[in-house]
């Protein structure tokens, strides 16, 4: 084993929380080593080949995890640098609001935070201008309040989704443009980095136009000559002094070699999952429940949000090539008829035929998958699922990772998707096509729908809560642990509950935010 030298902060991960942290710390001059297990995304034309990705999944994690009754999962979670931000479908939501406050579910009480949305705004704001995020203010009805434009305008709808949006507003909702982070530039399309293509929710984005942790955040940090990236270094495990309260090594195996490094602050932001299992992989006589575990709430509390992708095959063809530009959030809070939260309505990018034999849905009688593929509008449902202490990761006697889960609070997104299907059935007729374009081939409108199952990890959070209370946290408001002085985490790990809008850009603001807390301690 070699040791190899001593860095001001160490960030393991270089994703979401990692690769932001890293571009904020970088300016600093202090010495900062980013530790990623993965290596960089090949460029090569299988980043948008959709049987590549989709059925072969060529760029998956090769990982096999357990559940909780041992069956083999083989997780869709990505190692790479970027982390899955590099897989994204770059829906760059700020929580709501309320979403920090204490709310009622009907399958129970999604907890406050511990830190309010007017902490955390001004760090939204840096996040957007980092992630290029396009967008429209004061569209979207359960917006928080915001201290300045989104960067960039709204990717505009392509005529169908542009037409499934105006007749959502006849039926007196309030579709917005969903705020995406791509380097679109719709003035100016030839010159503009992304070509808006039909691969991008899901896949590597060949021409670097995604706005992913890699491009936007690891890339510009790394020009710092105080920035080191070491790629195919995974951490294995986290040494503390004899007092416990520091983390003195950081043991490292690249290859056959384990190396071990140090450095006054250690980050880790391996994805919650991940970063749960390497804390609990750390424990040592003075945290034998795993490092910073003295709450005994590492890995527990794990959520993935309640997700399902539902097809409305219609009648007519569907030719939308980037689907992801409209979002509905009239049902967040509740309905007329339910008080309880359902959740948010967006879009996955479209479907193809091939991206189907992947999933294999059902498949409607009479139609092909090709078929399906060509007539759905590919509808994106969230609802927020409550953390459990029973949801949780632990790990196998030879250290693989376990992740037991048992859904809860579904019935609000039952009836969500009820609610959709109800107001798919009301469309108007179709000034396109001259037909109810949005109803099915058949007298009644058709829905092909699928939950996400336990291996959809993309949404992972919630495994290393912080709180202001040791007892039920095992991190503090500033996500630094409270068992140990140089410890801080800044993955989606520090949720305490998960709202139900897509997580990167929380993730991300929160980053900056502790970035802020670690650089007045350098
Ligand atoms: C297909 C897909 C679509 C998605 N779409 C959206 C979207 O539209 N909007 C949105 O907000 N979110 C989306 N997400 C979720 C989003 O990508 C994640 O929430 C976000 O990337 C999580 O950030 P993180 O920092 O917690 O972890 P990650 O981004 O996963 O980063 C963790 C990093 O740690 C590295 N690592 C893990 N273990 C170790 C170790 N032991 N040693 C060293 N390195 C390690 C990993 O390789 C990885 O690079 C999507 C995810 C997927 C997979
Ligand atoms: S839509 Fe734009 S950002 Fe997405 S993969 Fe295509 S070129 Fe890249």
């Amino acid at each position: 084993m070699s040791s190899n030298g001593r860095y001001d902060v160490i960030i393991i991960g270089s994703g979401a929380g990692g690769g932001t942290l890293a571009l904020k710390l970088a300016p600093s001059g202090k010495k900062i080593l980013l530790l990623e297990r993965g290596d960089y995304v090949p460029r090569e034309k299988d980043n948008w080949d959709p049987a590549a990705v989709n059925v072969k999944g060529k760029y998956q994690a090769k990982d096999v995890w357990s559940d909780a009754e041992g069956k083999p999962l083989h997780p869709h979670t990505n190692y790479y640098v970027g982390g899955n931000t590099k897989f994204y479908g770059a829906a760059l939501f700020r929580l709501r609001k309320e979403d920090f406050g204490e709310l009622r579910h009907h399958g129970g009480i999604s907890p406050a935070w511990p830190i309010t949305y007017d902490e955390l705004e001004p760090y939204y704001t840096q996040a957007e201008q980092i992630y290029h995020v396009h967008g429209m203010r004061g569209e979207d009805p359960t917006d928080p309040r915001a201290s300045a434009p989104y960067p960039h305008p709204p990717v505009s709808h392509e005529p169908r989704m542009q037409q499934l949006s105006e007749d959502f507003a006849t039926q007196g909702l309030k579709p917005f443009h969903v705020p995406l982070g791509v380097m679109l530039d719709e003035k100016n399309r030839q010159a503009s980095t992304c070509i808006r293509c039909e691969t991008c929710d899901g896949f590597p984005c060949l021409v670097n136009a995604k706005s992913d942790a890699q491009v936007c955040a690891v890339d510009p940090a790394i020009k710092h000559p105080n920035v080191t990236l070491l790629t195919n270094a995974k951490v294995e495990q986290l040494l503390t002094d004899p007092s416990g309260r520091h983390v003195s090594k950081v043991r490292v195996r690249r290859g056959d070699v384990v190396e071990e490094y140090s450095a006054d602050f250690v980050v880790v932001s391996c994805g919650a999952i991940n970063s749960a299992a390497l804390l609990l992989r750390s424990a040592n006589g003075k945290h034998p429940r795993g490092l910073g575990n003295s709450s005994d709430t590492v890995g527990r509390h794990y959520m993935g949000h309640v997700n399902s992708v539902l097809m409305a095959l219609a009648k007519c063809p569907n030719p939308t090539i980037f689907q992801k530009t409209l979002g509905v959030n009239d049902f967040y809070f509740g309905s007329r008829e339910w008080e309880f939260p359902m959740g948010h309505i967006s879009f996955v990018g479209k479907l193809d035929g091939v991206t189907l034999k992947a999933g294999a849905p059902p498949i409607a009688p009479g139609w092909t998958l090709d078929l399906m593929g060509k007539h759905s509008i590919d509808f994106w449902l969230t609802s927020e699922d409550l953390p459990d202490p029973n949801n949780r990761v632990t790990l196998d006697p030879k250290g693989n990772i376990v992740l037991s889960y048992k859904p809860n609070n579904e019935e609000g997104h039952k009836r969500l998707i009820k609610k959709l299907e109800a107001l798919m059935q009301q469309q108007r007729k179709c000034d396109m096509h001259g037909h109810e374009c949005h109803q099915g081939l058949f007298s009644r409108n058709l829905f092909v729908g699928q939950r996400i199952p336990l291996a959809g990890v993309a949404h992972q959070n919630g495994t290393i809560r912080f709180g202001n209370d040791s007892k039920t946290s095992a991190l503090d408001r500033n996500c630094k642990a409270h068992d140990l002085e140089n410890l801080y985490v800044v993955d989606a790990s520090f949720f305490p509950s998960s709202g139900a809008v897509n997580p990167a850009l929380t993730i991300m603001a929160n980053a900056l935010r502790v970035g802020d807390r670690i650089l007045e301690r350098l």
